[in-house]
């Protein structure tokens, strides 16, 4: 089955087609046959590239509108008849679609076949994460106008893994009336990525999923960690939005509250001046007043930049915070498991992050560190270490590719989306 894997950001599309079938999956070997991706739609001068996997592909500039048009962008280039994707010579050869969303409240517990029903219920959650879910909806309404209505769509929510969570841990300490009222609590996001990497990490280690007990941090230009406990999420810094917890690239994390009414009061900064302020200007950026991205930021640290110094010790600072806080929580960790572009590809941070946690058990190799090859898992723990130190690079579309085909082959088996039951969910 060719699956179009759709992932709507708040001013990005990126897509990638996967070829997978039951014994693909069983194997994990699935097969990328495309992806790309525009950037900064709304503008006139918005960047796309797509490409065949193993061909050049087609890159440039063009005014994109909005979502709807990003995708009829793509739609465009898959029917040219130029494109050369294996397998695939028009929107006909793909047989269905799996889409990354934000939000499912607590209505959504896992991935879901799209129905007009359960569209509305995903359109009733704009409020909760409007810059995502909205290009969300008009990309899985962009799929329907162009694949034709019947098209089989999937609905893969980010933070369903963290659904196992108690109130212990997903409550904030806001009178209760606020939940029950605004359903605010944490969410947890990143939630395919950590399923996949725990996945794999029990394959890898030959470790039935219910026996793994493991902290993963998926470090991007949005990052989190979380507590995995007997294969389920116990906990995650991620909360209610995607900008509680870590210094990320360009949100603050953690941060006092009561900062926010002060800076109301003081710097005549309004709701959205704030939103802006904690998401858009804060974190490495805010920090070194350089770059959000973690390769300039490593860049100007080496050579002497000092706020370039202070955003990473103050990233990687973090990340020991709540390694330690997570390891009490959960009575200890098998593994530390490094994700995301950031955890798969930046020795300096694995090395900084593991720095005094020896005293736990926690003791990184730093050669094995250096030397692991790029886009390969494996463990850069030294042999004597209690806890192992894990590389695992995810993929969240192998994931959605996955719930996809699972979903639509028990629809066709006859079975409705209530009895059907995730893999290791
Ligand atoms: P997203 O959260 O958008 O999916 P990614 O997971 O692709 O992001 O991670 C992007 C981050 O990974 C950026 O901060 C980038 O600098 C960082 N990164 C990528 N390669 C490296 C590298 N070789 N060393 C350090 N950081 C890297």
């Amino acid at each position: 089955m060719n699956i179009l894997v759709l992932n709507c950001g708040s001013s990005t599309v990126k897509f990638q087609i996967i070829q997978t079938d039951l014994e693909m999956m069983k194997n994990d070997s699935e097969r990328c046959l495309a992806s790309g991706n525009c950037e900064k739609i709304g503008s006139e001068q918005a960047l796309y590239g797509m490409r065949a996997t193993g061909s050049e592909g087609i890159k440039g500039v063009r005014p994109l509108r909005d979502h709807r048009e990003a995708i009829c962008a793509i739609f465009d280039w898959i029917n040219s008849g130029q494109a050369g994707i294996e397998g695939v010579s028009s929107l006909k050869d793909i047989q269905a679609v799996g889409h990354r969303i934000l939000h499912g409240g607590e209505r959504f517990t896992k991935s879901t076949l799209i129905d007009d029903q359960v569209l509305q219920g995903i359109s009733d959650l704009i409020p909760l994460g409007p810059l995502h879910q909205r290009p969300q909806v008009m990309g899985i309404q962009a799929c329907r106008e162009f694949m034709g209505h019947d098209i089989p769509q999937v609905a893969v929510f980010d933070p369903s893994f963290h659904t196992t969570m108690r109130p212990i841990n997903y409550l904030y300490a806001l009178p209760y009336e606020y939940y029950e009222r605004y359903q605010i609590r944490r969410y947890g996001f990143h939630g395919t990525s950590y399923r996949y990497v725990t996945q794999k990490y029990a394959a890898l280690t030959n470790t039935p999923i219910d026996k793994v007990n493991i902290i993963i941090l998926h470090l991007g230009n949005g990052s989190s960690v979380c507590a995995v406990k007997e294969g389920k999420c116990l906990d995650t810094s991620m909360g209610f939005t995607p900008l509680e917890g870590l210094v990320m690239g360009t949100r603050c994390g953690d941060l006092d509250a009561s900062i926010l009414p002060f800076l109301m009061e003081h710097a005549q900064l309004d709701g959205k001046g704030l939103d802006d302020l904690m998401n858009k200007k804060s974190g490495l950026l805010g920090i070194s007043g350089l770059s959000s991205d973690m390769r300039d930021i490593e860049e100007a640290a080496v050579s002497g930049h000092e706020r370039a110094k202070l955003a990473l010790d103050m990233f990687c600072l973090r990340l020991t915070k709540y390694i330690g806080s997570y390891f009490a929580e959960m009575h200890g960790a098998q593994a530390i498991v490094f994700t995301g572009g950031i955890g798969q590809n930046s020795p300096i941070v694995r090395a900084q992050a593991c720095e005094g946690l020896e005293c736990m058990g926690i003791d990184i190799d730093l050669a094995l560190n250096d030397s692991l090859k790029r886009g390969t898992a494996g463990d850069i723990a030294r042999a004597d270490s209690r806890v192992k130190i894990w590389v695992i690079p995810t993929n969240e579309e192998v994931m959605i590719a996955r719930d996809t085909f699972t979903i639509i082959r028990n629809a066709e088996c006859g079975m409705r989306n209530s009895e059907f039951v995730m893999r290791n969910a």
